[in-house]
């Protein structure tokens, strides 16, 4: 096993929902309305898939060993991040160890960053980083979560993203985290319906359960302050990506705007060391929520993550199903993790990203045991009866 090299990678395009969640047929909650930058123009208002918004699919990368042996991970970036690995990155990865992850990652890095550093390429890397994670495992037989450290907690503990918080709390859940549906071009009137929306929600909910509102980065500051203080008196918990990721400048403010015992929260949209270095040097929030399938995987989230626990900062990353939770549960300072509800109407609980992964763990009464990630690698397989298409070659 010492031994094990890499002898193959392969970039695949999966379509319709799974680690591109926001690949969903008409009707799906998350589609539904939604505050983003594109809100000021009509023809994107009502939809995100209008501008785009999966425009790019799954990703999945699979390495192979000398042994035969396989990993493979999923994360957002289709066929322009396919055409990355194939064409760029897998020459820093055939023929090298399979315990080599550190060099591999620095090289994808270094090696892309004239036109990397963040976003699809990142994404890219960030595959290929989880892939191997998952090699790793299935070579030494161990789940990832032993790799890094091994389990804090006996369970992991979920909060729920949707359309229906009370839904939600009947599950098990301990919070619930609602889209923003009104955007600044909808004015006042706009606001007073997103606080009228609030209160109703916080009347089914009762006084102690959380509830959250995600921005989806549709906010300015002004408008975000606002909120947040009208928020306030429905007690909400945090107000999320309220404005533009590369608004360093604009998150400080609001930070200190925001009414106290309200937290902010930002980083599903941020990437590696150095991005999430700036949000937690400028005091820009409360809790940095990395994306493991888009921050530079899970080389990467560790070092944001020790970088945060030293700021005294939350790590409670977004999403992204098992790549997450055999991080979470290694970590004193992620004691909570995401789920994102995938049923259309929010109404019951599916995996997270079905549906691509077999075996993948879901919460029941808002939670998962540790024990359920002991399994080799990150303990899912790929549904190989899907429609998987590889693009290129190197
Ligand atoms: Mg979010």
């Amino acid at each position: 096993m010492a031994s094990a090299r890499i002898v193959d990678i392969r970039a695949f395009v999966l379509r319709g929902g799974g680690a591109d969640y926001h690949d969903q047929s008409d009707g799906h909650w998350i589609d539904d309305n939604i505050a983003t930058p594109m809100s000021r123009y009509p023809a994107y208002r009502k939809s995100r898939r209008s501008f785009g918004i999966n425009a790019l699919g799954t990703l999945v990368v699979e390495v192979e060993a000398d042994d035969g042996t396989i990993g493979f991970a999923v994360t957002t970036g289709g066929e322009p991040a396919a055409y990355i690995v194939e064409k760029h990155l897998s020459r820093f990865v055939i023929g090298q160890k399979a315990s080599d992850i550190e060099l591999i990652w620095d090289q994808m890095y270094f090696a892309t960053q004239y036109y990397g550093r963040k976003g699809l390429v990142v994404n890219a890397i960030s595959g290929v980083d989880l892939a191997l994670w998952d090699l790793l495992g299935r070579l030494r037989q161990e789940p990832v979560h032993a790799m890094i450290g091994g389990p804090v907690r006996d369970e992991i503990q979920f909060y729920a993203t949707g359309a229906r918080p009370d839904l939600a709390k009947e599950m098990g859940f301990i919070g619930g985290k609602m889209p923003l549906r009104y955007a600044p071009v909808e004015g006042n009137e706009g606001m007073n319906q997103a606080i009228a929306d609030l209160a109703e929600m916080r009347e089914r909910v009762g006084p102690d359960f959380w509830l959250m509102l995600d921005c989806w980065m549709a906010l300015d500051l002004d408008y975000a302050t606002r909120l947040a203080h009208a928020a306030a008196a429905h007690g909400l918990k945090w107000i999320e990506e309220a404005i533009s990721p590369d608004d360093y400048w604009g998150y400080q403010s609001l930070k200190k705007a925001v009414p106290p015992g309200m937290l902010v929260t930002t980083g599903e949209h941020e990437a590696t060391r150095w991005g999430f270095r700036m949000l937690l040097e400028m005091e820009c929030c409360d809790i940095i929520q990395p994306d493991v399938g888009w921050c530079g995987g899970l080389t990467e989230l560790l070092k944001i993550s020790a970088l945060a626990d030293a700021h005294g900062k939350l790590v409670i990353p977004h999403g992204s199903s098992v790549y997450s939770y055999h991080f979470v549960v290694t970590r004193h300072n992620s004691p909570f993790a995401e789920f994102l509800m995938m049923a259309p109407k929010a109404d019951e609980v599916v995996p997270m990203f079905s549906p691509q992964l077999q075996g993948e763990p879901v919460p029941q009464n808002g939670r998962i045991a540790a024990s359920a990630l002991d399994k080799p690698g990150f303990g899912v397989e790929l549904d190989r009866s899907l429609d998987l298409a590889r693009p290129y070659k190197p």
